[in-house]
């Protein structure tokens, strides 16, 4: 098993407006058979403690396009695009970011994805459109994805599980107020940090975000079945069970893979 990696993913979160010496603290080596996954899901499902176990297990990086918005979001307004002011307020109102703005933001971080150290992308891509062009991206570098994983939960487990979810400013660890609450209360466990909830964790973003999911993330499940790399993972119990799941998943998906 590789080393654990501990990556504060400087060049994704800030891309190229990051003053040019920015580069992450540590990124993956180069790797043989480096992992490239895509995490789907609605939102809630999990997908960002996953990602983090998964990071730390398998060592490629963490990519999330909403960390890279909420990241965005901190900065002061005259350092933020219009196009990133537009897409700050999509967000707020639980929407999708146009696919425009998006891949614009994507593409100008390509070198995260294309680099040798593998991936793990977290709410990328959410449309069609966005797959087309992550797709294309990658047969340009003769690069394939290692699998799709899609962690599966009952839309009422979703809506109890975004409504009670807390985040910490300072670090981003995700706790739960009944099923993972911080012992500090309303301070984080881990860093001190104010937990606090995430303004598309209202209610009433929570319903635009899962209609958004259904209308335009959802027809990714079988365009990702009709490339033969989906690998489904039921998203209940504990995140260290739903790893254990991911990780046989994966197994089987390597399995695949070889005798292919
Ligand atoms: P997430 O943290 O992945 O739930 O993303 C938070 C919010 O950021 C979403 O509700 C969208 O408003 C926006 N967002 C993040 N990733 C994307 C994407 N790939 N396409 C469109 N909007 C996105």
């Amino acid at each position: 098993m590789n080393a654990p990696i501990k990556n504060d993913r400087i060049e994704w979160l800030q891309g190229p407006s990051a003053d040019g010496a920015a580069k992450c603290s540590s990124v993956p080596a180069g790797r043989k058979n480096p992992w490239r996954l895509v995490l789907l899901g609605a939102p809630g499902v999990g997908k960002g403690t996953q990602a983090e176990l998964l990071t730390e297990r398998l060592g490629a990086c963490h990519l999330s396009t909403g960390d890279v918005f909420r990241a965005a979001s901190k900065r002061k307004d005259c350092d933020q695009s219009p196009a990133m002011v537009a897409a700050l307020d999509y967000m707020r109102r639980g929407e999708l970011v146009p696919d425009s703005t998006v891949w614009e933001m994507v593409r100008e971080r390509s070198h995260c994805i294309l680099g040798c150290g593998g991936f793990i992308l977290d709410g990328f891509p959410r449309t069609l459109g966005q797959a087309e062009s992550l797709k294309e991206l990658m047969e340009t570098e003769s690069i394939a994805l290692s699998a799709v994983v899609n962690y599966e939960l009952p839309l009422d487990e979703i809506v109890e599980r975004l409504s009670g979810r807390r985040t910490c400013e300072q670090c981003k660890a995700v706790f739960h107020v009944t099923e993972r609450p911080s012992k500090g209360g309303a301070i984080c466990d881990r860093c001190g940090g104010r937990l606090y909830q995430r303004e598309d964790d209202r209610p009433e973003s929570i319903t635009v975000r899962l209609e958004a999911y259904e209308r335009s993330t959802a027809p990714l499940i079988q365009f990702y079945r009709n490339l033969g790399v989906l690998t489904p993972v039921v998203a209940k119990g504990t995140p260290d069970e739903i790893l254990g799941r991911t990780m046989k998943g994966l197994d089987r998906a390597n399995d695949r893979v070889k005798t292919a």
